[in-house]
């Protein structure tokens, strides 16, 4: 197999784009994140142009970045033939909105992506619900406040509304000259969220669902049980048989069956621990995040640390582990 190993990865806020097979491209494009520099989009080479895995969010510098990354892999955007977007996370469906103007291409998307809408059309609504949320888990007044004043300052990550032109569920194909890629529902990190997998060369398009340095995520609050929503999803990747990763995130991989027993491995123990925590007695989620993960909720890591603490709970409430306690705010026993 040619040259499937990145070089190092270098310091962040540089777009870049790199070659990973004949007519695969990585397109590494800078995030404004605390610890997440930069997120990856794929070109597959598809005719006279290419389709388009994820797009890299909307900021005031985010077109130049794409347009700069293709560029170095000899792509212009306008030749973009079609949009795939794994999941309805800003960082990789942010500028579909843009693309699609410009080289007016399709998008396709899993119809799951309520969430995202609702932020494009009432962003105010989705922070109180999420301010809210926080309240209910026993986060201090105080700091909810300063999360309120450091939201107002921060622009949405989406270029515009996104109606996708077709929905990607199970089965769907899409062709390129690498061959045929199918489509698998993987939810859990988010309800929208897809692999897109190809058969003869058993590449895997993994979203955020498997990431090269494994990082755990779930939405909260759209879908029944998200961490089992996850385990069942790395068990549909499981049975592809995937011999190269193209995540979201950071570098190609190839040791997939690692990665996916890791993950398993790594939710675990964080069930565990959250099992441990509200044993001894009865706590919010606020309180159980310092348990867990050894470290405070802060601006930066509030909404990420709660949600996957709540999504923790949600599962071990339903296998019947523990249970809720209604009132304001609730608390969580074994
Ligand atoms: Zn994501
Ligand atoms: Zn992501």
């Amino acid at each position: 197999m040619p040259d499937v190993v990145s070089k190092r990865e270098s310091k962040p806020a540089h777009p870049r784009g790199e070659r990973v097979l004949p007519g695969l491209y990585r397109l590494r494009l800078p995030l404004p994140w605390p610890g997440v520099p930069h997120c990856n989009a794929w070109a597959v080479q598809s005719g006279d142009g290419f389709v388009l895995f994820d797009t890299g969010m909307h900021d005031g510098e985010s077109l130049s970045h794409l347009q700069r990354a293709l560029e170095m892999c000899n792509l212009r955007l306008e030749q973009a033939r079609l949009v795939v977007c794994t999941h309805a996370h800003t960082d990789h469906c942010g500028q579909v909105a843009t693309i699609v103007e410009r080289a007016g291409c399709e998008v396709w998307m899993h119809p799951n992506h309520e969430h995202l809408n609702r932020m494009i059309e009432d962003p105010d609504a989705v922070f109180e619900r999420r301010i809210e949320v926080a309240r209910q888990s026993g986060v201090p007044e105080e700091p909810l406040r300063r999360y309120a004043a450091e939201r107002s300052n921060r622009g949405s990550g989406i270029a515009g509304p996104i109606e996708p032109d077709r929905d990607l569920v199970a089965g769907v194909s899409i062709m390129t000259d690498l061959g045929e890629w199918t489509v698998c529902e993987t939810p859990g990190h988010a309800p929208s969220h897809v692999c897109v997998f190809q058969p003869e060369r058993r590449l895997l398009i993994s979203g955020d669902h498997l990431l090269g340095r494994i990082s755990l995520y779930f939405d909260y609050g759209y879908s029944p049980d998200p961490v089992g929503e996850f385990l069942n999803s790395l068990d549909t990747v499981e049975r592809l048989g995937a011999r190269l990763c193209l995540a979201g995130h950071g570098r190609t991989f190839t040791d997939v069956h690692a990665h996916i027993r890791g993950n398993r491995e790594l939710v675990a123990e964080r069930l565990e621990r959250v099992l441990g925590a509200v044993g001894e007695q009865p706590l919010t989620a606020f309180e159980i995040v310092p348990r867990v993960y050894g470290t405070s909720l802060s601006q930066q890591n509030a909404h990420w640390l709660l949600s996957k603490i709540l999504c923790y709970l949600t599962h071990l409430q339903a296998l019947g582990k523990v249970s809720r306690i209604a009132g304001e705010p609730e608390r969580w026993t074994a």
